[in-house]
């Protein structure tokens, strides 16, 4: 397969023009190929079309002992800068590729996994970047008022490929009615008081939108983020309109009563470090997430914490979660909505929260993405003799890595679900290492996997296949 030869060809250039750079031809490649650079990009023709992220800087990584770590997000954030000189495995590099979701594009094979393409633009020049993602950080949502990118999510999947959240929970936030069902499980189990989710009402079409709520209502209609699709209406006259602009779409909606709010609550869980902020509107939209608004970081507190902690153990599991609430005028908190690894960061202590996502995303990458002879660059017996001389850090039999992420998570779930008390300190999958205290601002250590019985075994079983290998290269040893 030419497409995949060009994807793995391994010249010699050096310096901003590499190997997986490849620019396309004047006219853009036609047939079946998913990857044709000028494909799926649903922003094609629209300003601003492949500005997939580029450092300034030359690669800071060694090419024969890295491992790639996918970002989708937009360019204003250089998600490199967060893993220049990190390593895993004690001296693979992290070789990052940032792009938005309608500037990648990929395809992928059940043998050979995922491989993506993101168009940027250099010097006025289309140019196309093809790798294979070993890991994914996703922080742009998935599905928005305009755009749905579950395709790609499809394909990331379909590739294996581990990501931060895992892909399967990102999956489940495609539709927020669904998220807002397993807020529902959540508020069975621990009770209204505990767990205070503000009364909705779900329409699968306008046709049920009949009984007139009590007013003021909230509709929101669709899966839309940052306002979008939302309305607070005072009277059943404006709640008909409204029935009508719902029958001309094909969207779903939801209503609930409009609180007189205080202000709105933003509790975030990243790994496990936790944070409060309370937003005011200042501009005096009544939708506090628009236009300008007053921003403060709160204290953390037990109850917000149980928040947190159980919306983290959805889908599998969350590495990351921000629970979205509303402070009432009279006195009561009202539970809205629930976001992943997309959820926006807030505050002067954003830089932060970018380095604990970052160290969480590396903690990961050291679980799921241990080195493989053949997942390395190179295939020289040097690239061999390197795992044969580091046994632990060596390729280990593997199931593939989303269904250990998976499984992972499951068990995380599982001891949280034993936990009473939500103690992340005690909430841990095994093998796993403290990440770190809650609430703690400072540096804190990744998770370390554990060197276990099972850890030993495997272990052996490499140094056998090893051994088989060199005897292969050099006869018996
Ligand atoms: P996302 O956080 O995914 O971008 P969104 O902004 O589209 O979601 P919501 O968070 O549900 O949607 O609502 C936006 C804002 O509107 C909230 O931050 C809050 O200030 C206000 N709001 C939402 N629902 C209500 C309600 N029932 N009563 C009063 N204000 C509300």
């Amino acid at each position: 397969m030419n497409f995949l030869k060009r994807r793995f060809s391994s010249g010699d250039l050096q310096g901003e023009l590499r190997d997986e750079d490849f620019i396309p031809p004047v006219a853009p490649r036609k047939g079946p190929s998913p990857s044709a650079p000028s494909s799926p990009s649903k922003t094609a023709s629209a300003p601003g079309i492949g500005r997939g992220f580029f450092s300034a800087n030359k690669p800071t990584y060694n090419r024969d002992r890295c491992k790639t770590l996918l970002v989708i997000d937009d360019c204003h954030t250089d998600w490199s800068k967060y893993f220049r000189g990190k390593k895993i495995f004690g001296d693979w590099d992290i070789r990052v590729e940032q792009a938005e979701f309608s500037e990648i594009n990929l395809a992928a094979y059940t043998d050979s996994g995922c491989m993506v393409d993101i168009q940027v633009n250099r010097n006025g020049t289309k140019v196309v970047r093809s790798f294979k993602p070993d890991f994914l950080l996703v922080r742009q949502h998935v599905r928005d008022a305009h755009e749905d990118w579950r395709n790609l999510l499809l394909g990331f999947q379909y590739g294996g490929v581990p990501s931060i959240n895992a892909l399967h929970s990102q999956y489940q936030f495609l539709d927020k009615p669904w998220v807002f069902a397993h807020l529902i499980m959540i508020q069975k189990r621990l009770g209204k008081e505990m767990f205070p989710l503000i009364e909705q009402a779900y329409y699968p079409n306008h046709k049920e939108m009949l009984i007139t709520p009590k007013f003021p209502v909230v509709v929101k209609i669709g899966h839309a983020h940052s306002g979008l699709g939302k309305v607070r209406l005072g009277s059943h006259y404006d709640f008909q309109d409204i029935a009508g602009v719902v029958a001309v779409t094909s969207c779903y909606s939801t209503t609930e009563p409009y609180i007189d709010s205080k202000y709105d609550l933003h509790i975030q869980k990243i790994g496990n470090k936790y944070k409060a902020f309370m937003r005011k509107s200042i501009s005096g939209n009544w939708k506090a997430n628009t236009g300008s608004a007053m921003l403060e970081q709160i204290a953390m507190n037990e109850r917000f914490k149980t928040w947190a902690d159980e919306c983290a153990e959805m889908f599998g599991g969350l590495d990351m979660v921000a629970v979205e609430a509303i402070q009432g005028k009279d006195g009561k908190e009202y539970i809205i909505e629930v976001n992943g690894s997309s959820m926006t960061l807030l505050g002067e202590t954003q830089e932060e929260d970018r380095r604990h996502i970052a160290e969480l995303v590396l903690g990961k990458m050291q679980i799921y993405c241990r080195p493989t002879p053949t997942m390395s660059k190179t295939s020289s017996t040097g690239g061999l003799m390197h795992y044969a001389m580091n046994g632990s850090q060596g390729p280990t039999p593997q199931m593939p890595p989303q269904q250990q992420q998976m499984q992972q998570n499951q068990q995380m779930s599982q001891i949280q679900g034993n936990n009473p008390q939500g103690n992340p300190a005690n909430a841990r999958g095994p093998g796993m290492m403290p990440i770190g205290g809650q609430g703690q601002m400072g540096s804190s250590p990744m998770p370390v996997p554990q060197v276990g019985r099972n850890q030993s075994m495997d272990e052996e079983d490499t140094m056998k296949n090893l051994r088989k290998t060199f005897a292969g290269i050099f006869g018996d040893m």
